[in-house]
């Protein structure tokens, strides 16, 4: 079973799919709990270009593939194989929402990943607005980085949305209220899609 939780920064991604892995955890599911852009080098190098200045939006986009195919060769792939369920904190509708914000075809970026990335069984979209997310980011102590511009999260927010809204395994959530509440939500729809 492979999950993708979405959404923009300041959504509770992390602390939602870090919850649904200690739920697997708890049950003895075998679970992998993997984010992007990941640790290795190209995900490395994006995660730098946040601070030294953006890259071109065709460079960014390779970097991006780049790391998700090391991600998917490496882990991901292996994962399923052993019939492990896989949770990444984003995954391929990033690239659509964030470079598709940037001027990226929409379409053409989700086709390009799925000549190699499989497809989520389930996608978790979170859904904040752009002020909630940006308000959640600096509460936490982080000042918001080159991507996170207020018009950047709010187009962001708007092709997440419209991806959830054309996909039939997309569940979206509303993720402006407590932790609590959206992590309980959260986790009826794993349970779902677990059950299935
Ligand atoms: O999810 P996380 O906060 O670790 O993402 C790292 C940074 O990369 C964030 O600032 C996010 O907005 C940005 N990002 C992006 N395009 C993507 C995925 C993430 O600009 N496709
Ligand atoms: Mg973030």
């Amino acid at each position: 079973l492979l999950v993708a939780i979405e959404g923009i920064d300041g959504a509770g991604k992390t602390s939602v799919s870090t919850l649904l892995s200690q739920y697997c955890g708890e049950r003895g599911i075998a679970c992998l709990l993997s984010k992007e852009p990941t640790s290795l080098k190209w995900g490395q190098e994006l995660r730098r270009s946040a601070s030294t200045g953006r890259l071109t939006l065709d460079d960014e986009l390779e970097l991006f593939y780049k790391d998700r195919q090391e991600h998917v060769e490496r882990s991901i792939a292996p994962a399923l194989a052993e019939g492990s369920v896989v949770l990444l904190d984003r995954y391929y509708w990033s690239n659509a929402a964030y470079q598709g914000g940037r001027g990226a075809d929409v379409a053409q970026v989700l086709a390009r990943n799925e000549t190699f990335a499989p497809k989520p069984d389930l996608w978790l979209l979170m859904d904040v607005e752009a002020a909630v997310g940006r308000e959640r980011i600096q509460r936490r102590g982080d000042a918001p980085n080159l991507f996170e511009d207020h018009a950047a999260l709010t187009r962001a927010r708007e092709i997440f949305l419209a991806l959830a809204e054309q996909t039939p395994t997309a569940r979206t959530l509303d993720a402006s209220g407590a932790l609590k509440s959206v992590a309980g939500a959260a986790l009826q729809a794993f349970r779902d899609a677990l059950s299935q």
